[in-house]
């Protein structure tokens, strides 16, 4: 029998050689093999734990109407949908979905996705091309990167959130193709892109401008729509003569999986014939396509899962105010205390998992070098029990954190920062 190993030793060597850095770095991630549903208490092999750091802002992962939503769905069109959108695989439930979320976003159209990845990659693929140049925020997610790169158009980051240092690179590029993308509300740091002005410099420049709303859609604005209902000023919303180009995704506060782009009708009509991702692709199951709508409808009747989120991010304000530990100024529902050290952050998660609480230690390459940190989520799900234990956990790990910052400035050392 031939192994793998024999076939090509050096080759394999390098892979492990490359492992064995990585774990050294304290960069190796371990999964949890978790037993039962997505909700405030999840239950893995040793023990039960309560989650800080799921993306089920609203609670509806585990919600029944949304559950029976999938198995009717799954009763009337079976799992599969047997094929690619554009050959046979697009079905009743697909379109339903699509015409929803355009409603619900205020495009004309919409098109979805099996996953906000995809979308992304495929998406920023299909918009641009060698000779075109990507303006990317620097902090924007791994799948709008990765989609730039793929394009083989140009990509130039922009410092995070810093217009100035946009419209540089838009003055320097104006007679080029260029297509501005931003996430919405910023995945790791929480805190949301400043939309009227994105718009504003991406019509004076002539650019396109692409925003991933991934973790403010259905959580954010009056409505749930998203980072777009965020500007009163606006009339309302940001609409797509302004922000041609719109992504969402349902595996955030909607509970399900997959994304969708939302645009004018012209925008939807290339993108379904261009996007490899759309083309060459499976269509997701249909009965997860009602089961999204199914979520989608609960998130725009039940506002009280907006309202009871927002005064949680506003409890947890007031209560980290009070202490030392950096946490970044976040309105969302992603607050993200940045310890800089990795072993510090692996520490104070290791404090979290004592109180019964699961919070992960996020570190490099999700963020920056010396960003480490504690990425806490709040869902509209956790009761006042729950959140109390959680501001319990971090009172100690802030006491912890001003011994340490103590120590080191009698030592003369560093502030401990990192
Ligand atoms: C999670 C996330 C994605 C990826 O969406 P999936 O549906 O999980 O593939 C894209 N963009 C942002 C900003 C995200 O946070």
């Amino acid at each position: 029998m031939l192994a793998t190993d024999a076939t090509n030793p050096a080759f394999m060597q390098r892979l492990r050689h490359r492992l064995e850095q990585h774990d050294r770095q304290g960069l190796v991630r371990n999964k949890l093999l978790r037993e039962g549903p997505c909700q405030p208490v999840q239950r893995f092999a040793d023990d039960d734990l309560i989650s800080f750091c799921s993306n089920d802002y609203l609670g509806l992962a585990n919600h029944p109407s949304v559950i029976a939503a999938l198995q009717e769905g799954a009763s009337r069109y079976g799992v599969g949908s047997g094929g690619s959108h554009l050959v046979t695989g697009h079905c009743a439930a697909h379109h339903a979905l699509e015409q929803a979320l355009a409603e619900h976003t205020g495009r004309e159209r919409a098109l979805l996705f099996s996953t906000g990845y995809m979308a992304n990659v495929g998406v920023i693929n299909a918009l641009m091309g060698q000779g075109g140049v990507v303006l990317q925020d620097a902090l924007n997610h791994a799948s709008l990167l990765d989609g730039g790169w793929l394009s083989r158009a140009r990509s130039i980051r922009y410092r995070h959130n810093d217009m100035s240092s946009l419209q540089d690179l838009l003055v320097q590029h104006q007679h080029e193709h260029c297509l501005v993308v931003s996430d919405g509300v910023f995945s790791m740091d929480g805190d949301v892109a400043p939309l009227p002005e994105l718009t504003a410099l991406a019509s004076r420049y002539g650019a396109g401008l692409m925003v991933d709303d991934a973790h403010g859609f259905a959580c954010l604005g009056a409505t749930g729509r998203g980072v777009i209902e965020l500007f009163p000023e606006h009339g309302g919303i940001v609409l797509s003569q302004a922000l041609p180009v719109l992504v969402g995704t349902f595996g955030k506060a909607l509970g399900t999986a997959g994304a969708f782009v939302a645009g004018d009708a012209a925008l939807i009509a290339y993108l379904e014939q261009f996007t490899r991702s759309y083309v060459f692709t499976t269509a997701m199951p249909p009965a997860l396509a009602l089961a999204t709508l199914a979520s989608l409808q609960v998130s725009q009747t039940e506002s009280w899962r907006r309202q009871r989120l927002q005064a949680l991010i506003t409890r947890f304000r007031q209560a980290t105010s009070a202490m030392a530990l950096p946490v970044l100024d976040s309105h969302s529902a992603v607050q993200a205390v940045v310890l800089g050290d990795i072993d510090e952050t692996l520490a104070a998660s290791a404090v979290m998992r004592d109180h019964g609480l699961q919070v992960s230690a996020i570190r490099p390459p999700t963020v920056p070098r010396g960003e480490a940190r504690l990425r806490i989520t709040l869902s509209a799900a956790h009761s006042d029990e729950q959140f109390d234990l959680l501001i319990r956990a971090l009172g100690a790990i802030d006491e912890q954190y001003r011994a340490r910052r103590a120590r080191c400035l009698d030592g003369g050392g560093k502030d401990g920062k990192g």
